[in-house]
């Protein structure tokens, strides 16, 4: 078991101690690639590789939608106490490995130790739950004549293909699998080719925790190599995809070829608005945690703050002092904020914050590329926070994806919900405010697929995720993302 505390940095330079798979997991093992090839996974905290991993292609990809097409003949018959049972063995497996898998994620995507550990923790909650959804899918009846009876049932989609980007790699995994396999359906996941590990872990553990071969597969590689043709097999039955604008809409033109279901959870650009009867330092607080947790790189970030002009001066200033009180470092050395993905999001980060000092912005905090103190090395941006920009700059429009906050003030609460919702996203919004009311007209007005009162990033895997407008359609976690994973059958029957 890897959890002496004091042996953490050793695996900054040597990470062979976690044994980490070089192959695909299909049909229940680990197994060398097609072609032979592989590629490199850099550490983000360092800028260098640190392990090797399968590098797939379109013959990886047939073998394992085949195998997992014969797996789905078993699994969906497999009676739903048991899928449960084997659910609830890999979330008991996931907390056994969790230092195993938080010190291979924080390696593989540079986030800080203790969110890695936190993202195991609710991987495991993530099985825990959908295990005891297994056999809890009711149907309905239908009030038709005497004569008559009708009833529903749900039956699971069929093979599922899950597309996990390098965000959240073993979090994504583990909210798509988890009731995809819980509503009887068998899966193949594609990992990021930035972050490939954890989901290799995780169809492994799931494997020992009883789930038959083939009925879970990973294949590692490019997007292109792996991830397009995945999608575009016929194969597939479902598509879940987590990813950027860009690429959803690719894959849902693969899906519309097909005629494939999907759920796209893109991208966004998330407002949290601030009004002035807040609760001061807990607001700080929390905006802060919004936009600098796993460094701005979150698909529900809390990138603008939309603040009244009342608290504006002394909020702004306060929230530039904790900006600038945070350390960056190595994941692995537990600092306040990591490093970003890699050298091509540090590029294109610096570019959006280069572009806005060349329109004349005010950085309160932040605003270039940076590195670890300790070794000059590894991807780091610093803690960004730019003052107020007008609704159409580009800052405020486009997802940057990193540790940039951009201000924007409001003159009273009607401009605040208009700049709230000024952009072409609408996954999530928080809302600080002691006004009950305010509040929830904020969140009835708001057009996100969720709203957080007085909490960023409150609930858990019971409340359903997902955007609205450009951030996607359909709804993971919670029971609504069970159902995505199942069809909708209606019986009617004449008995008179
Ligand atoms: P980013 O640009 O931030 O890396 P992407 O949306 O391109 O985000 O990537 C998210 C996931 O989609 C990754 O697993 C990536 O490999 C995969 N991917 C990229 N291109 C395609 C594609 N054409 N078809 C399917 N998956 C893809």
């Amino acid at each position: 078991m890897l959890t002496k505390p004091d042996s953490l940095l050793a695996y900054i330079n040597d990470a062979t101690g976690l044994r980490l798979p070089d192959g695909h997991f299909i049909d229940g093992g680990f197994r060398a690639p097609r072609s032979g090839r592989s590629m490199q996974s850099e550490d983000p905290g360092r800028g260098e590789a640190f392990a090797d991993f399968a590098r797939g292609n379109a013959d990886d990809v047939a073998d394992a939608v085949e195998n997992s097409r014969k797996a789905f003949a078993l699994w969906r018959r497999t009676p739903p106490a048991e899928r449960g049972r084997i659910l609830a063995r890999t979330a008991e497996l996931i907390r056994r490995n969790s230092e195993r898998l938080a010190i291979t994620e924080c390696l593989d995507s540079g986030k800080p130790i203790s969110e890695a550990r936190g993202d195991v923790s609710g991987a495991a909650r993530t099985f825990e739950y959908y295990a005891g959804a297994c056999d809890k899918l009711e149907g309905s009846t239908f009030p038709l004549p005497s004569d008559y009876v009708g009833y529903s049932q749900f039956e699971p989609v069929g093979v599922t293909a899950h597309i996990i980007p390098w965000n959240f790699p073993i979090s994504t995994a583990a909210r798509g699998m988890a009731p995809a396999l819980a509503a009887g359906c068998t899966v193949v996941a594609k990992p990021a080719e930035q972050t490939p590990f954890t989901a290799l872990l995780l169809a492994e553990l799931l494997f020992e925790a009883g789930l038959p071969a083939g009925v879970c597969n990973v294949v590692t590689g490019t997007g292109i190599e792996v991830g397009a043709p995945l999608v575009s097999n016929t194969g597939i039955d479902h598509v879940t995809f987590t990813g950027s604008v860009t690429t959803g809409a690719s894959v849902m033109r693969a899906c519309a070829e097909n005629v494939t279901r999907s759920v796209m959870e893109l991208g966004g650009k998330s407002p949290v608005v601030v009004l002035d009867d807040c609760d001061f330092d807990g607001t700080v607080t929390n905006v802060a945690g919004a936009i600098f947790e796993h460094a701005g790189q979150i698909c529900s970030a809390g990138s603008r703050l939309v603040i009244e002009a009342g608290i504006h001066d002394r909020f702004v200033e306060a929230l530039g002092r904790k900006a600038k009180a945070i350390s960056l470092g190595h994941g692995l050395r537990s600092p306040d904020m990591g490093p970003v993905n890699s050298a091509m999001q540090q590029e294109k980060i610096a570019g959006f914050l280069d572009r806005a000092r060349e329109r004349g912005a005010e950085f309160i905090s932040g605003g270039k590329a940076s590195s670890d103190p300790e070794t000059g090395k590894g991807y780091f941006i610093e803690p960004t926070i730019v003052a107020n920009r007008p609704a159409e700059d580009e800052l405020v429009q486009e997802e940057i994806f990193g540790p940039v906050l951009t201000v924007q003030k409001a003159d009273n609460y009607e401009h605040a919900l208009q700049l709230a919702n000024c952009t072409r996203f609408g996954l999530v919004a928080g809302v600080f405010t002691g006004n009950f009311t305010r509040a929830h007209q904020l969140a009835r007005d708001i057009d996100a697929g969720q709203v957080y009162i007085n909490e960023y990033f409150a609930g858990g895997i019971e409340v359903p995720f997902g955007g609205n407008k450009q951030s996607g359609f359909g709804r993971e976690k919670g029971l609504e993302g069970l159902k995505s994973y199942c069809k909708v059958k209606s019986i009617a029957a004449r008995i008179g």
